[in-house]
């Protein structure tokens, strides 16, 4: 469904996007990950055809971009960062508006209306103004919208940020229905937890390149320790330098926080309950370790 090999993007004398390859099935859900800055919004940006790269070639459903990137862009929905609905239109003129942008007949937009409607929960909604929705309500009408037109694959750029956990839930709900029914979906996330609970595959770009790609457990595995304890309280740091060597496989410092990384937390939880004041999160190792491990603990703007 997407092809790409050796994009590159320059901005001056800066290379933003560097020899990027990516591969993503047909069916798949395919996460493209990275801290700000690190090239996301540009490579999307460039597989829709509205940047032209400096070097690399794009396949996207078979189409070549960005020289056919207008026919390529009829079979892709996309669901951007900031909700860009018309808010002089209702909940059911909106999606018959992006309709008629695709092109589509009156009589089969008009046919799709009801199940897209019903796909974002939103039936009852049909006539309310885009003002009287709710944060969630508008995401979904988005995801349905970007969905009018039956594309082969969805672009979805941080589909849940600023949403509350009810509202994620149900935007995972409908994207998971999406899979299911075969649609492939790129996916940008600053939600680790996100990444791992939709992405069959993905990337961990940085500075423009891949650090890291395959499935989010398999990732897990290969980078980090399986389980993780959080210390933190009165005399941490006495502890780090009396114990952390001895018991954990791996261990950091961050602000007041030990994270010790181990094979054995049991190992770990018996040296802490021996310790006084100090007092630990004990979990399994997730995406946001892997993370955080390849691309370092560093703000970045
Ligand atoms: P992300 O989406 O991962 O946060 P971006 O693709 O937005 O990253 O940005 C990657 C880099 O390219 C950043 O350093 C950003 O400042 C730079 N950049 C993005 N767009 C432009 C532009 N139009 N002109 C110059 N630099 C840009």
């Amino acid at each position: 469904m997407l092809n790409v090999r050796g994009l590159t993007k320059k901005y001056g004398d800066t290379a933003v996007v560097r020899g990027l390859d990516l591969h993503v099935k047909r069916g798949e859900c395919f996460g493209l990950l990275g801290p700000n800055g690190a090239g996301k919004t540009t490579t999307l940006r460039l597989l829709l055809g509205l940047t032209d790269p400096d070097a690399g070639t794009i396949e996207l459903a078979g189409i070549p971009v960005p020289q056919r990137a207008r026919e390529a862009r009829m079979r892709v929905g996309v669901v951007p960062q900031m909700d860009n609905l018309d808010p002089d239109f209702s909940v059911r003129e909106n999606l018959i508006a992006y309709g008629r942008y695709f092109g589509m007949d009156n009589k089969i937009i008009a046919a799709r209306v009801p199940e897209l409607l019903d796909f974002a929960g939103l039936a009852s909604k049909a006539d309310a103004q885009i003002s009287q929705l709710s944060g969630g309500m508008k995401r979904r009408l988005t995801l349905a919208r970007a969905l009018v037109h039956d594309p082969d694959i969805l672009f979805l750029d941080e589909p849940t940020t600023g949403l509350d956990p009810q509202a994620r839930h149900l935007i995972w709900q409908g994207l998971r229905r999406l899979i299911n029914a075969g649609k492939t979906i790129l996916l940008t996330t600053h939600f680790m937890d996100e990444a791992e609970r939709l992405a069959d595959r993905l990337v961990i770009l940085d500075h423009g390149a891949i650090v890291a790609e395959g499935a989010p457990r398999a990732l897990i595995e290969s980078h980090i320790e399986p389980a993780v304890v959080e210390v933190y309280g009165e005399g941490l740091d006495a502890w780090t330098r009396d114990h952390a060597g001895s018991v954990c496989s791996r261990f950091e410092t961050v602000g007041e926080t030990l994270f010790c990384y181990t094979d054995d937390a049991d190992c770990v939880i018996d040296a802490l309950n021996h310790a006084n004041g100090l007092r630990y999160v004990h979990r399994p190792s997730n995406l946001e370790d892997v993370f955080l491990k390849l691309t370092g603990r560093d703000l970045r703007d």
